[in-house]
This record gives structure tokens, C-alpha cells and sequence, in this order.
């Protein structure tokens, strides 16, 4: 019944016109929750993709060209990366069509200093801003965590970014500060890092947040591509 009624809510939705960005939200949904099969996925990233692109130029988004990238924790650098020059990238056994399925860690995690685990920076005492690392257009989000959710991101952002045919995901957050369909710019404030997510909200975790690029190169499978040398790159000269 409750999947009868969301999927009128959903229809509800499409006949008013919602926007592409939205209707990625809404599709990610389903991936995540392992809802639509892998073929009508695909076919849906490869519809709505243009469109998305499409509206970001028609509402004035800019790109980004990645000398202009920002590190995407403020007050932060390349030294709070962790692992060993980025050997925190394990791929192996991801794929994004899996959703809360998925395996492996194809990205990044990057540590604040928060001892008392209580999502506040231990320096400042104040919560720590998460910075869009180029500019895209917000496409899915979870602003609705729960901590008895067994997702593993928690509080997530998907940002896509047309000039570099990729989507940028951030998780684990405290807040969320944009929305599906807003335009960002490099070093815009999206977020403050947090502890959501099943794994991230348990104290063996250090409060970090996660950051993964995938590649969208043949339109519509995304696929995870290691950023480190760009994150170290843009981690040494901020501060
Ligand atoms: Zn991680």
C-alpha cells in the first residue's frame, strides 16, 4: 500500500512537470532503495542527464575549470585526507546501480577534529562547512535521515557537473543547506559535515566526511574515478 501510494505521489509529481534534477532525485531513490531494475535505470540516467545539463546553461551555471576547484572541507587541508596518499580508495566491488547494496569504498573520507563526536569542530566549537568542489546542479539528496536508517550515507548531496560529465556525492552530513535543482559554484557552503549514516554514526567512526566522483562518460553509468591527486591538489593551498 505504501508503495502503491508513493508511486501515485510520484505520478502526481511527473504530471505537474517536475524538474529533471528532481526526477533524478526521485530516480536515485529508487536505485538506492533497490527499487527499479538496472536496464530502466540506465535508460532513465541516459534521459534525464541532458535535460539536467540543459537546464543548468538555461539558468545561468557556470563551469567550473578545476584550477578553480576548492578542498570541500573548510578551515581544512590535504593532510586531513584519510589513508596514505589516497590509499582510502577501494573500488573493488562497487557499482552505483547496486544502491544500499553496494560494496567497496570508492572514494574519500576526510577526518575533522571532532573527539567528542559531537559534529562540532573541537578548535572552534562551531559545526564545520562542507564546500562544493566545482560547480554543478544539485540532482538527489536525503535530507530525512534517521538514525535507525540502514543506509550508509546519511545525509547525502549528488552534484552533477555537466563540464566534467560527472557527480560529485558527499555524505555523512549534518545538514544539508541546497536542494535539488539549485545551481552551486566552487567553494559554495552545501552542508556541515556530520555523523549520518549507518557506519558513520557509530563511535569507532571518526566524523569525516565522504567524498566520491563517478564518471558519467558514456552517458549513463556512472562510475567511480579516483579525485585524490585533484583533492591533494586543491587540499595543499587551502587553509
Ligand atoms: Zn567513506
Amino acid at each position: 500500500m505504501l508503495r502503491l501510494a508513493s508511486a501515485i505521489v510520484g505520478l502526481a509529481i511527473f504530471a505537474q512537470g517536475a524538474s529533471p534534477a528532481a526526477q533524478f532525485d526521485a530516480l536515485y531513490a529508487d536505485i538506492r532503495d533497490q527499487h527499479i531494475s538496472r536496464d530502466a535505470a540506465r535508460a532513465k540516467v541516459r534521459e534525464l542527464l541532458p535535460q539536467i545539463k540543459q537546464d543548468f546553461y538555461a539558468r545561468g551555471g557556470k563551469d567550473a575549470a578545476k584550477d578553480a576547484w576548492r578542498f570541500p572541507v573548510a578551515g581544512y587541508a590535504a593532510n586531513s585526507i584519510g589513508g596514505t596518499n589516497g590509499s582510502g580508495y577501494l573500488p573493488n566491488g562497487y557499482d552505483w546501480f547496486d544502491g544500499y547494496k553496494s560494496k567497496g569504498h570508492p572514494g574519500h573520507d576526510i577526518f575533522i577534529r571532532d573527539r567528542n563526536q559531537d559534529e562540532l569542530d573541537d578548535g572552534t566549537g562551531k559545526p564545520v562547512n562542507v564546500l562544493s568542489i566545482s560547480s554543478g546542479i544539485v540532482v538527489a539528496y536525503s535530507p530525512d535521515w534517521k538514525a535507525d536508517s540502514i543506509l550508509r550515507g546519511g545525509r547525502y548531496l549528488y552534484v552533477y557537473d555537466p563540464s566534467q560529465n560527472g557527480i560529485f556525492y558527499y555524505a555523512h552530513q549534518r545538514s544539508l543547506l541546497v536542494k535539488p535543482g539549485d545551481i552551486v559554484s566552487p567553494g559554495q557552503v552545501i552542508a556541515t559535515v556530520g555523523r549520518s549514516g549507518r557506519n558513520a554514526a557509530a563511535p569507532r567512526s571518526p566524523t569525516h566526511l565522504h567524498v566520491m566522483f563517478l564518471m558519467v562518460d558514456d552517458g549513463d553509468y556512472p562510475t567511480p574515478r579516483d579525485i585524490y591527486q585533484d583533492l591533494a591538489r586543491v587540499g595543499r593551498r587551502a587553509k
